[in-house]
């Protein structure tokens, strides 16, 4: 079932003399519970692209339709309730509410949408995050590790459509990146979780299902690495 579809997309920056063209006529399309990796250099538009398909930016031109819906013809209120209720968000530096414990980080996006957390669904996913020891901790108090194990769970806990995670691992070492790595593919494998993911490193795309390249703002696909 194909979950993401970008059709034409094209973003441009600036105006004159100063114009960047992000983004130049990409296309692509996201089957359900598929992990792909967007790799690039720094500069080539990569985050452009998952910013747009997360609606936090507007593209020049093109289309983006999530679970059939088309992004960018709902009115603004209604996107960026469709935003919370679609889609989950990783960053580099991890976001998470310093004041808040582990687990009420976890819970939070639940509480926005006026949901009621089952307590065995917390439970089950601090066993996934392998953080059920740390569940009272403060952010603060966890490793670099630690804490993007459970803002991944932050993001997983509305079981949202997509997960767009912009360098997850930019910030740990080989060892948290990985753990991170393997935590993401659970996920996508447990849950049938769909995961769009950007990195520099080349490495992490190894077990991924599918790797996109950027290149001057050009797409291209480097089709499946695991299929
Ligand atoms: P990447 O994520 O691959 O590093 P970006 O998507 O951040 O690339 O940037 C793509 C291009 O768009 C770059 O040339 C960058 O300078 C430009 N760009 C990104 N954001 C802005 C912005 N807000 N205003 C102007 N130019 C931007
Ligand atoms: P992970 O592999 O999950 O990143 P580490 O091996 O880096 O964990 O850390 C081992 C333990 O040391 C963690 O359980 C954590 O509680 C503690 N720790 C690591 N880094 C920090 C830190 N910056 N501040 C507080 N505790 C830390």
């Amino acid at each position: 079932m194909e979950i993401l579809k970008v059709q034409n997309l094209c973003k441009t920056y600036g105006k004159g003399d100063n114009q960047v063209q992000a983004l130049k006529d990409v296309s692509f399309t996201i089957e359900k519970g598929t992990f792909c990796a967007i790799v690039g250099e720094s500069g080539s538009g990569k985050s452009t692209l998952l910013n747009c398909i997360g609606a936090l930016d507007t593209p020049t031109s093109g289309a983006i339709y999530l679970d059939g819906q088309d992004l960018f013809s709902m009115k603004e209120q209604k996107r960026t309730v469709f935003r919370r209720q679609n889609i989950g968000f990783v960053f580099q530096s991890f976001q998470l509410i310093t004041e808040l414990t582990v687990e009420q980080n976890l819970i939070f996006p639940l509480l926005l949408d006026y949901q009621k957390p089952d307590p065995h669904k917390v439970d089950e996913i601090l066993e996934v995050l392998g953080l059920t020891e740390r569940r009272r901790h403060l952010p603060g108090q966890l490793s670099g590790g630690q804490q993007q194990r459970a803002a991944i769970g932050r993001a997983l806990i509305t079981r949202p459509t997509l997960i767009l995670a912009d360098e997850p691992t930019g910030n740990l070492d080989s060892k948290s990146s990985q753990d991170v790595m393997d935590l993401l593919l659970k996920a996508s494998r447990l849950y049938q979780q769909t995961i769009l993911m950007i990195t520099h490193n080349i490495n992490l795309t190894a077990s991924v299902d599918r790797v996109l390249s950027v290149t001057d703002g050009i797409l291209s696909d480097l089709g499946g690495v695991r299929q």
